[in-house]
């Protein structure tokens, strides 16, 4: 089969032929149909470090797929040949503390399918068959390989009631494209969406954000201040920049909650007690999803037409040219919402 792969821990990534994953008894084979860029697949491709290094090489990476199942191994239950599934790339062991108290997202044993093993940017994936997602008719199959960040986006919006809130969603990238979406979808009074992409503003705009604004702006704040004059009472963190993060620790109305989804390349410089502290703010750290409980969440979003995904899909390209999807990723000009890639 070709495999869009790590060859070395440069940056980079070669398109090449590949082993086709042997199937384990408690597994599923799939036919890869789509993958779509995860921003570990970002990391991983631009090599940005030790966290990101490939466990082994050449390593099939790419977390975020759908596809038909082709092989059933001989103790995994519950598929047929020809099921189309979406994949959760957390493979979580069942066993420690938090997967026993229902907190399988943050396993402490957890491996991330196309990170710690081969993912799906490959004509087939080899997958656990707990972490598949079967769909029951076809009117998601155009989404199938979004649905991971999806959900992640769903966990991170939905931690807590919305409705009748004021909402910024900072960092437009597609997580943070899914979750104007949602929050709009989940009852916010207001949906204010910080990027410095024109490109991705405007995207967040289509998905639901009733206002879009840069957060490099020297009057940002200003304009946030107005648009929520007793301060917004939530801000969904997705950047993972620093000056955001500050920025929307501000923005808070005292009491407020900063949800953590974005990661910060290094360690922020804040004003722990002035921002947070005196003003009882609450942070939420979001990692992932909660697993299965995510997904159905968002099937019941997805099918009842109350976020639509699509606007925020802007590209589809081949895998043989992985490249210029790549490359249009790390563009300073960031005119991409979601890619998706196709064998
Ligand atoms: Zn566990």
């Amino acid at each position: 089969m070709k495999a869009i792969m790590k060859t070395s821990k440069s940056r980079g990534a070669a398109y090449r032929d590949a082993e086709v994953p042997e199937t384990s008894r408690d597994g599923l084979l799939i036919r890869v149909t789509a993958a779509s860029i995860s921003p570990g697949d970002l990391a991983m491709y631009n090599s940005a470090g030790p966290d990101w290094a490939p466990p082994f090489l050449p390593f099939v990476f790419g977390q975020e797929f759908c596809g038909e199942v082709v092989q059933i191994g001989s103790q995994a239950k519950g598929f047929d040949k020809g099921d189309f599934v979406s994949v959760e790339s957390h493979i979580f062991c069942g066993v420690c503390g938090q997967c026993r108290n229902d907190q399988r997202h943050i396993c402490r044993d957890l491996r991330v399918i196309g990170r710690d093993v081969p993912g799906g940017l490959a004509e087939y994936a080899a997958v656990p068959a707990r972490c598949a997602w079967k769909h029951t008719d076809d009117s998601l199959k155009d989404i199938g390989a979004v649905m991971p960040p999806f959900g992640s986006a769903v966990h991170a919006v939905l931690s807590e009631d919305l409705v009748g809130r004021s909402v910024v969603v900072s960092g437009n990238a597609p997580h943070g494209l899914f979750a104007a979406g949602i929050a709009k979808a989940a009852g916010a009074k207001r949906v204010i969406a910080l990027d410095p992409s024109p490109y991705r503003r405007a995207l967040a705009l289509r998905l639901g954000a009733s206002t879009a604004l840069d957060p490099a702006d020297t009057d940002c704040l200003a304009r946030l201040s107005r648009l929520c004059p007793e301060g917004a009472d939530t801000v969904i963190e997705m950047s993972g920049s620093p000056r955001s993060v500050a920025l929307g620790l501000k923005a808070l109305r005292p009491g407020g909650r900063l949800v953590a989804f974005g990661l910060p390349a290094e360690n922020l410089d804040l004003d722990y007690a002035g921002d947070i502290v005196k003003r009882g703010l609450r942070l939420e750290g979001i990692s992932g999803r909660e697993i299965f409980r995510s997904w159905y969440k968002m099937e019941s979003l997805l099918k009842s037409g109350a976020v639509n995904p699509r606007p925020a899909i802007t590209h589809h390209f081949k895998f043989k040219d992985f490249k210029k999807a790549f490359d249009l990723i790390n563009s300073k000009e960031k005119k991409c919402g979601k890619i998706i890639l196709t064998p």
